[in-house]
């Protein structure tokens, strides 16, 4: 199901316009709006799943295909080599800002640890 009022769900309709690098049957790439490294890619699915707290056995797939895409899309990026971090925020405390899942593919710099 995609919703009318969430904002990815837009994307996925082209009602809202992203800067899309990549797509498979159930999975969208595009880059983030404010991107925190060189590399900062969304890549979420075509299904609106709130969070990872919504996954379960039948939607789980959407998550192994939302990882799939984003190796193709760091190799695209030509930041497999170099490395990468993925980032999945959930809820308040995870500093969640939009209620559809995404993985966030960072890279392109150094990253730190421990995150804030
Ligand atoms: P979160 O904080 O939920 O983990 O990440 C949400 C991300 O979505 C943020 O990095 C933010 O910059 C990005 N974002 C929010 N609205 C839009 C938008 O309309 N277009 C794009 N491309 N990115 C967005
Ligand atoms: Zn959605």
């Amino acid at each position: 199901m995609i919703t009318d009022e969430c904002i990815f769900c837009k994307i996925i309709k082209g009602s809202i316009k992203a800067d899309i690098i990549g797509e498979t049957e159930t999975a969208l790439a595009f880059k983030d709006i404010k991107p925190q490294a060189d590399t900062h890619v969304l890549v979420i699915p075509k299904l609106h799943i709130a969070s990872t707290r919504e996954l379960n056995q039948s939607n789980i797939v959407y998550l192994s295909e939302m990882i799939f895409l984003s190796n193709k899309i760091a190799d695209k990026e030509g930041i497999l080599n170099s490395g990468y971090r993925w980032i999945v925020n959930t809820g308040d405390h995870g500093g969640q800002t939009v209620d559809h899942l995404h993985l966030h593919l960072l890279g392109g710099r150094q990253m730190l640890w421990p995150p804030g």
